[in-house]
Formats: structure tokens, sequence, C-alpha cells
């Protein structure tokens, strides 16, 4: 965008593993380390039908060979989606909870063994967060930007960026859930307060958490024709337009170099009719 003076680039992690995708496979590493050094028989995990965790750790879970289980919110279908059925080939157990139960966080007890280790929903927490700060590492230079920006569910990403890049550089977290104020506070536990280099916006939702609108795919379909980088509904699209949103607004001041961290999630468009992207 030469005409404001400003760069944008993009840290291309969807390239890291077709399933391990992303962040996730940084959320995960330092859990899988603990995992297997504190000899843990089994690994369990948290997350929706469509989740992006859940595909990553059971494919993660096969390729370190560590047995896990999937604790599914909500009664099991008579068909799984796509990405249940993938992780039930890749060995991942699958447990279907209630709702409310899933919500309170009540576990089925015979998996709370200390044999077992459990990675909290979206590889949240400080584990999640160390891995997570070793993202940037994957720049070839993670000083020159002046903004990076990422998509923002839980916040472990952001907190792990935060944690990670200097002092001089603004992070901005786009939140794909809508009006999740439980965010902040998340947040300030993550990040201890010490550093709030980064600036979290709300009003890219498109309607709420894995909701959206032919706007976004129109918006994801222009992006893939001029950069052929494709993006998911889900989080990176939402990013992506909020970066390119900002940008025509001049929220970034001229000589700005802004990365945008492709966080991958791929897999989630194939919850998508066919045909409403075009990749
Ligand atoms: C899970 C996920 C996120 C959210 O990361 P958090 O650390 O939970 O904020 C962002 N982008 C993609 C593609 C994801 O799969």
């Amino acid at each position: 965008m030469a005409a404001r003076e400003i760069e944008i680039s993009i840290l291309r992690l969807d390239k890291i593993h077709p399933l391990i995708s992303g962040n996730k496979w940084f959320k995960l590493r330092y859990y899988l380390e603990q995992a297997i050094h504190q000899r843990k028989k089994k690994i369990i995990t948290f997350g929706g039908a469509w989740s992006n965790h859940i595909i990553a750790t059971a494919a993660a879970c096969q390729l370190y060979n560590i047995p896990c289980t999937g604790i599914i919110r909500g009664e099991q279908p008579a068909i799984l989606s796509d990405i249940l059925q993938k992780a039930r080939e890749l060995g991942m157990q699958l447990i279907f909870i209630s709702r409310n139960d899933y919500a309170a966080g009540h576990i089925p007890p015979e998996f709370t063994s200390d044999d077992n280790i459990i990675i909290p929903a979206g590889g949240f927490g400080e584990l999640g967060k160390k891995g997570a700060a070793t993202i940037l590492d994957h720049c070839s230079d993670k000083n020159s930007y002046t903004h990076i920006c990422c998509a923002v569910g839980t916040g472990t990403m952001l907190a792990g960026l935060t944690a990670s890049a200097n002092i001089s550089q603004k992070i901005i977290g786009i939140s794909v859930l809508k009006n999740n104020l439980q965010l902040e506070e998340d947040l300030k536990l993550l990040t201890g307060n010490a550093s709030n280099n980064f600036t979290l916006l709300h009003d890219y939702h498109f309607g709420g958490y894995a909701k959206s609108t032919t706007h976004l795919f129109e918006f994801m379909n222009d992006w893939y024709r001029q950069t052929q980088i494709p993006l998911d509904f889900v989080y990176t699209g939402k990013l992506s337009y909020a970066v390119t949103d900002l940008a025509r607004k001049n929220y970034f001041p001229p000589g700005s170099r802004i990365l945008i961290v492709h966080s991958g999630g791929l897999t989630g468009n194939t919850s998508l009719k066919k045909g409403t992207l075009i990749f």
C-alpha cells in the first residue's frame, strides 16, 4: 500500500503442517514436552466439533505416539464433523459431554488421574503462552515491525507475542468473539499486568465466534485472488479484514511496518458449503 507508505508482511504459520497448523503447534509444544518428560500416560484436552485445537492435538499426539482423549462439547451427533472423524482416525479417543458440563469444566473422573496431563481448551495457560512466545523466532527480522497483528480466541497467542515482542512494538489483537469482556481479565492473568503493549479490538467478529457474512467471504476470495494466500473464516479472515480496514482508515502512521500472523486454521473452512470460497 504505497500510497500511505505502510508495508504489510504475513508470517505463514499455516504452512507448518496441514493439521498441526499455525499457532496450535506453538501452543502445544511445551505441553507435549512436559507429557514426554514426566512420562504421562495420556493427554486429555477439550474442544468443540470444529476445533482446530482438537485436530492439532490429535495429529501431534499421533506424531509423538502419546495416547490422547478429546472431551468434546455437546452430545455425540449421528454424523461426526470432518474434524472429529479425522481426529478419531488419528487415534484420539472422543468423549462427548453435555454443553452444561463442558461449560462448568466437569471432567469425567476417570480422566483426572495424575498419570494424565490435562491441556486446557485452546492450549490456554502459561505453557501455551511460553510456546506462542517462540512464534516470532520464525521472522527473519522480528524487530523490524512496528505493529504485530493477530487473531484472538483465548488470548494465549497474543500473550506469547506480547511477551516476546520488544517494548516499542504494538501488538494488535482482533477478538473473534462477540463482546468477550472476559478476555481483558484473562489477558491480565496471562501477561501478568506488566506488559500491556497490546490493544484488543472487538469490532471485527462478524456476528460472533465462527459466524460469518457474505461480505467476509467476498473479502477472503478477493484477498486470495490478489495474494494467493488462503485464509480461514473463523480467525485469519477476520484478522486480515481488520488490518485492511484499519489501513484504509489510516490507523497506522506512515512508515509503519505491519506483521500479520497467519495462525493457520484452514481446516475450519471444511465446515462451509462447497463453493463458498474459491480456494
Ligand atoms: C486457535 C486459533 C486462534 C486463537 O488463538 P488463541 O491463542 O486462543 O487466542 C487464532 N487463529 C487460529 C487460526 C486458531 O486456530
